[in-house]
């Protein structure tokens, strides 16, 4: 008898324990990725209000200080970019891509020196509406037509290594690395063999998009598509990622958690922003 009861206060005591544990370590990463890994379109990761959560709109979060860019754009034959769209450029020895991508490009082409001593290039960028009318009209992409381009918004880099370009850059052990680790800079490959079905687009092993951090690291880890992210997140609610919060939701009615700072909005280019914060 008196065996039993202590197995029953041992027992006891554990379950204490536990949700102890689980209310000062909430285990946000093994909801996200435990969830997106069953089926995320209907079950995505839903804020448990860990912090408390508050209603703000763009003007008041650009107000404080929040960075806006174009980071998560999703540009596809469905989403086009819009007619007055402009990216934020910068040069990088005439080649331009977006501002929004330029140190996390600069990280990783340092880390390509770093591991190999061999140098990182970009084959293309950011082109016009009239380069790349020019290069469907030779048939040396597959687009479905030019404004559906990434190319357009300085966000997509093609890259290469010296005599590795195009599928040949997997040939490369600097392609096998950047395919595999480009995710933990803010890249994700933009066509993946797994998504060829939802992307329309054949494996495109050297064309890496920016998305910015945790994205580029979700979307990796969850095998996802970037029409397949995006279209995940129901509108204002929080989703919780490492010491990282997402939300998705219109210009006037954003909600946000409270306690955050490093603010990044991005249109998503489907009607709703995509708020990032980090704490
Ligand atoms: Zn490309």
């Amino acid at each position: 008898m008196k065996k039993i009861l202590t197995v029953i206060s041992i027992f006891i005591i554990f379950i204490f324990a536990f949700l102890i544990f689980e209310k000062v370590f909430p285990s946000e990463v093994y909801v996200i990725k435990s969830i997106f890994s069953s089926n995320h379109k209907n079950n995505f990761p839903v804020s448990e209000s860990y912090y408390e959560e508050k209603y703000t709109n763009l003007n008041e979060l650009i107000k404080n200080g929040a960075e806006i860019n174009n980071s998560l754009m999703l540009i596809n034959s469905e989403h086009p970019l819009p007619k007055d769209y402009s990216p934020d450029l910068v040069d990088l020895g005439d080649i331009y891509i977006n501002s929004c991508a330029e140190q996390a490009y600069k990280n990783l082409s340092q880390e390509i020196k770093n591991s190999f001593n061999n140098s990182l290039y970009i084959m293309s960028a950011f082109r016009t509406l009239d380069e790349q009318i020019e290069i469907l009209e030779s048939g040396n992409e597959y687009a479905a037509s030019a404004d559906s381009s990434e190319h357009l918004s300085g966000l997509a880099l093609d890259v290469y290594v010296k005599h590795y370009a195009g599928m040949g850059f997997l040939d490369s052990e600097e392609g096998q690395f950047v395919n595999s680790i480009c995710h933990d800079y803010g890249f994700i490959i933009r066509y993946p063999y797994y998504g060829e079905h939802i992307t329309k687009i054949p494996y495109e092993p050297w064309h890496i998009r920016y998305v910015g951090l945790p994205h580029s690291k979700i979307i990796a880890e969850n095998n996802l598509t970037l029409e397949e992210y995006i279209e995940s997140f129901i509108p204002n609610k929080i989703y919780y990622y490492e010491n990282y919060f997402i939300s998705r939701g219109k210009a006037d009615s954003l909600l946000i958690p409270k306690g955050f700072s490093d603010i990044t909005i991005s249109p998503d280019n489907t009607g709703y922003y995509i708020i990032t914060g980090k704490h």
